[in-house]
């Protein structure tokens, strides 16, 4: 018996639209169906397959304002993130539409014959999404899935279906073959977990918690499943004195605040050196206090709400620490919290060590290159991390010590489509994006051809 799910819009609490979540009978039908296509999508001409990812990507840009209203009402992102999400999903389209047609194998050299290698894709590719990037971290799974010449079932967060819906759709309009791109709605314990058990899946790409990403690889170990995740994270903005402090805490708030904080890549652990504290945290404070926490369909809207009541009461659980200062928030309806700045007495505190997922930093400092590098590896995560400093040599040692699969120097920004995301220790396993995601979409398959008599 399949339920229904009633969307509320964060901002306002009103309920939005109401969805029917799929049973595990209709999830097993799907996956029937995509099994089916496969045989046909794998055999598409390299340069046909690639021609429906630049169509499927040219709609997709096309109905930017439109999904990126879905994911604004549905999500409570600010317009400018959602803009952004929207057209970044078109973006690792086209990024993709070039591989079909570049799927090299090698050719090995053997005695008495030829070796080659295939780059072949898997089959059906289950892609599991978390509420938090519902547009971009759908189509970093099935974009590259598609191209390899695989067939996806993709199932989005109960609370975030809408813009994976209205791409199930697009991807139809955009010519690309029935069955080939299936969105299911659905519970995780239900369409999820049979994503890992039915045997015709042969793939999961999971983005979520580190708890339920455990539990997912545990399920795929059955049938030796291959597995991606991309799971949580506790990443350190590394400030050290000789940095540009004022640039470094301007750019603070949007560092971790960015999504109201419900970011795996978000900078939730600030080490500052102990000599720049006092003049980076006047700066921090100016910073906080400028970054506007409002309805985030206006475009001057740098935060919006958390995502659900359920999450908003998990965030303030978290609020019981030393406060240094806080920005505003509107009241009212909403699950609106203020971006607040906690200092803890201990690195053992929980706003240290807890991936909390929601508009909190906490601020610690350190004693010199080595305090700093000790105190940003003692998580269990290693999603990403900001290192600001002047001095280029300290910039790479620092970066090559952090034990995390994304850093920057001198800037904040993590994502790109063309280069690689992933995480070191419990943050995942695997890499999305850039050029090299494409080997975990295919096997490679190697042929002896014998030229001998
Ligand atoms: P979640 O783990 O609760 O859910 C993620 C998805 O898994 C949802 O679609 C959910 O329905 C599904 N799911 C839940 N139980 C399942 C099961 N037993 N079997 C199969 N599927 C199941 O996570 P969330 O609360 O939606 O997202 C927040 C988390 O995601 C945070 O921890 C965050 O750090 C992480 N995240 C990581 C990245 C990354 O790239 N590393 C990106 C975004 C979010």
């Amino acid at each position: 018996m399949s339920s229904v799910y009633e969307v509320i819009n964060p901002a306002t609490e009103k309920v939005v639209t109401a969805i029917e979540l799929a049973d595990e009978a209709a999830t097993d039908a799907a996956i029937e169906r995509a099994h089916k296509a496969f045989d046909t999508w794998r055999h598409v001409a390299p340069g046909d397959r690639a021609k429906m990812l630049r169509s499927f990507a040219s709609v997709v840009s096309a109905h930017r304002e439109e999904l990126a209203a879905l994911e604004i009402e549905n999500s409570g992102h600010t317009r400018g993130n959602a803009l952004w999400e929207a057209e970044n999903v078109a973006n690792v389209l086209n990024y993709y539409s070039a591989a079909p047609e570049r799927l090299f194998g090698k050719q090995i050299p053997v005695p008495n014959g030829i070796d080659i290698t295939f780059k072949e894709p898997l089959g059906v590719i289950g892609v599991i999404v978390p509420w938090n990037f519902p547009m971009p971290i759908a189509g970093w799974g099935f974009a590259p899935a598609l191209a390899a010449g695989n067939t996806v079932v993709l199932k989005p967060a109960e609370y975030t279906p809408m813009t994976a819906i209205r791409l199930g759709e697009l991807a139809l309009e955009a010519g690309i073959p029935k069955d080939v791109f299936t969105v299911i709605p659905g519970k995780g314990s239900i369409v999820g977990a049979r994503f890992v058990t039915h045997p015709k899946v042969r793939k999961i790409v999971f983005t979520g918690s580190t708890q339920v990403g455990k539990s997912i690889m545990a399920g795929c170990a059955d049938q030796v499943k291959r597995v991606t995740l991309e799971l949580g994270g506790k990443s350190a903005n590394v400030i050290f004195a000789d940095s540009d402090i004022e640039k470094a805490a301007a750019n603070a708030p949007g560092a971790v605040f960015d999504n109201a904080g419900q970011d795996c890549c978000a900078r939730s652990r600030i080490l500052v050196e102990k000599s720049a504290f006092d003049k980076f945290m006047s700066a921090f404070e100016v910073a906080v206090k400028k970054f506007r926490v409002e309805d985030p369909s206006l475009a001057t809207s740098d935060m919006g709400p958390m995502i659900s009541a359920k999450q908003k009461a998990a965030v303030e659980k978290y609020l019981d620490e030393p406060v240094a200062f806080t920005g505003s928030a509107p009241s009212g309806p909403g699950f609106w919290l203020p971006p607040t700045v906690l200092l803890p007495t201990s690195t053992k505190s929980k706003s240290w060590n807890d991936e909390i997922f929601g508009p909190v930093v906490s601020v610690m400092t350190f004693d010199g290159e080595d305090d700093a590098i000790a105190k940003a590896n003692e998580t269990e995560f290693g999603l990403s991390g900001s290192i600001w400093t002047r001095d280029s040599g300290k910039a790479i040692r620092v970066s090559r010590a952090i034990e995390s699969g994304n850093l920057s120097v001198n800037s904040n920004s993590s994502v790109r489509y063309w280069t690689p995301f992933g995480g070191y220790k419990q943050s995942g396993l695997g890499r999305e994006l850039g050029p090299d995601a494409l080997d975990s979409f295919t096997e490679v398959k190697n042929v002896f051809i014998s030229t001998g008599k």
